[in-house]
């Protein structure tokens, strides 16, 4: 029931198709069990009965026509009914994985820490696949077998009444709930295996994104033969359980063909005693089978949904999800802000042990401020809270005294730009990746947020220059040339709250000479937080914030720091 209300919403767009396309069904299976059991009737009739009479040949083709006739209006439903649920599945399909991609947006930051993106891609692509599949044979089967079952017992009663025969009737209704029993005994295992097996291609995927983003280490470890065992254990794991899967699914069939043949084999001797003429024992045989076969169909569809439904539960896994970190409902309105950063008694924990612990600083509108101390400290933490990375446990943190969980998350993004350790850049032109600072920023800023971020010279010097495409992880560009195109989005954005984490590895020093140049700039007049790792930078910061142990131990600048913060000189003096 869940599956079909998640799934409802999602077909509504296409509620025009889809009722063609069950129109179609319900045609074409009545064709078949209505139709062929009754044209066959009156073909035997025609052809075989009748001594008497001699047909002129015409109306014999005539007659003979009946049958492939009824195939052909079968036919035609069919492809049509096929067709159009089709283009209903595809559609949800795609829909379903567009509301999966904007959920996995609103998700946050947590919830990529504790996924693996490999298991992610999994059930955006190959989960949701699984499901279209399955509920669109379903659908299908759903919409044209139940009508030939009734057309076939439709023209099973219309016969038994006409030969006086309400035995025959009745053993093909008693056919009906034996036939349902390997269904039923089978579904509950089919739901738990698809989920199984849709679990371990995930993890098959998982192991494949993180090989492939690995390329260099597995290299430079010689891990090739350990990669590739893990890689064969996983496959081999989901070969289980897709063979488990196979080992029901494919039992529901034979098991009630042979109850469906046993009742027809006893037919055939109550035909015989009850003197049953040839054509209508060969229609009612042919009503039987296909009402037969149309109830298998069905039942297989039926399990194809159980199958559905476990590949279901992994998507809804992500559809289900509450994002903590949201808007509130009446957002403050924002003009301008002046960057005042205020933390009141902030607690913050990843899991249970806190890795801030209350801390209240504040830092003036536009100064600049830089976090010291000595690594697993607090310090990216710190920063992560400023644009709702994650919300804090306790405390509050104000921007210009309002706290920041009273703004829109898009506003209070808006109002920060944030240059990580290690930027990335989208597979896209050197132009369009400095143009996310501002989407609506035309050519000439964009090349003057380059020149301020000394990047315009590197730039000019590829052959397409700001055109140039950087590839995936743009691997074309060197650690400090992303880092300057990462700054020149920053200068593009020109928020007044400015989030650094400088690169700790070591660049050559063209790069870093330059990005000091462009951080003196782009510091100016904004409220800069940034975990240093560089005297030279810390010396430029009007404010200095020790950090130990998820406290803030000193505060000052770094001639007052040297002097009164054992810590602080001692970390000075192990850099210079
Ligand atoms: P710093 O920036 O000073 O090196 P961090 O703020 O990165 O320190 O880390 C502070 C503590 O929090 C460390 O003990 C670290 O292991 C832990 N930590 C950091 N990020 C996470 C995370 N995403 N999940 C769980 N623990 C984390």
């Amino acid at each position: 029931m869940k599956l079909i209300r998640t799934y409802a919403p999602y077909l509504k767009p296409h509620s025009r198709a889809f009722i063609l396309a069950i129109l179609a069904g319900v045609i074409a299976g009545a064709a078949s069990g209505l139709g062929i059991p009754f044209f066959t009737q009156k073909v035997f009739k025609a052809i075989f009965e009748n001594t008497e009479r001699i047909y002129s040949t015409w109306y014999l083709i005539g007659v003979a026509a009946l049958l492939p006739a009824s195939f052909v209006v079968r036919g035609i439903a069919d492809y049509f009914n096929q067709y159009l649920m089709s283009y209903c599945g595809i559609n949800v399909l795609r829909s379903l994985r567009q509301t999966l991609f904007d959920k996995l947006q609103t998700l946050p930051i947590a919830y990529f820490e504790k996924n693996h993106s490999g298991d992610m891609l999994s059930r955006i692509l190959t989960d949701t696949t699984q499901i279209q599949t399955s509920t669109m044979i379903f659908a299908a089967e759903a919409c044209r077998q139940p009508f030939t079952v009734i057309g076939g017992i439709g023209y099973l009663v219309y016969m038994s009444y006409q030969q006086k025969e309400s035995l025959f009737l009745l053993m093909f209704m008693g056919l009906v709930p034996v036939m349902l029993i390997p269904v039923k005994l089978i579904g509950r295992h089919l739901k738990h295996r698809s989920r199984q097996v849709q679990a371990t291609l995930g993890e098959v995927t998982e192991h494949l994104s993180e090989n492939l983003h690995a390329n260099v280490e597995v290299r430079s470890f010689n891990l090739q033969r350990k990669q590739s065992l893990k890689f064969g254990n996983l496959l081999y794991k989901h070969f289980n359980f897709f063979m488990k899967q196979v080992k029901y699914e494919k039992l529901t069939q034979p098991l009630m063909e042979n109850i469906a043949v046993i009742v027809l084999a006893i037919s055939f001797v109550y035909a015989y005693k009850q003197h049953i003429d040839f054509n209508t024992f060969i229609a009612m045989g042919m009503a039987l089978y296909f009402t037969a076969d149309a109830l298998k169909r069905f039942m297989k569809a039926v399990n194809e949904l159980q199958k559905a439904q476990g590949a279901f539960e992994r998507v809804d896994d992500i559809l289900a999800i509450q994002p903590e970190i949201t808007s509130p409902e009446t957002p403050v309105k924002v003009k301008k802000i002046d960057g005042n950063i205020r933390f009141e008694e902030v607690t913050f924990a990843y899991g249970d042990s806190p890795v801030l612990k209350s801390l209240s600083t504040e830092i003036q509108a536009g100064t600049a401020c830089a976090l010291v101390g000595p690594s697993g400290a607090g310090k990216s933490t710190f920063i992560k809270l400023v644009p709702r990375f994650y919300d804090s446990q306790s405390g509050c943190i104000r921007i210009d005294g309002t706290s920041i969980k009273d703004f829109s998350l898009e506003d209070l993004r808006e109002n920060i730009a944030i240059v990580p350790q290690a930027p990335i850049l989208f597979n896209d032109t050197i132009a369009n990746n400095i143009r996310l600072g501002d989407p609506n920023a035309n050519m000439d800023q964009i090349v003057r947020a380059a020149k301020a971020a000394q990047a315009y010279d590197f730039i000019e010097g590829f052959e397409e220059g700001f055109e140039t495409v950087v590839g995936e992880n743009a691997t074309r560009l060197s650690g400090g040339q992303r880092q300057r195109i990462a700054l020149a989005r920053a200068f593009l954005k020109a928020a007044p709250i400015l989030i650094l984490d400088e690169a700790t590895s070591a660049l050559d020093s063209e790069s870093e000479a330059k990005i000091q140049l462009a951080l003196d700039t782009l510091i100016e007049g904004k409220t800069v937080l940034i975990v240093a790792h560089r005297f030279s930078t810390i010396k430029k910061c009007k404010t200095i914030l020790v950090f130990d142990g998820g406290e803030i131990i000193a505060r000052g600048t770094h001639d007052e720091l040297i002097s009164s913060c054992p810590l602080y000189k001692q970390l000075y003096e192990r850099q210079i």
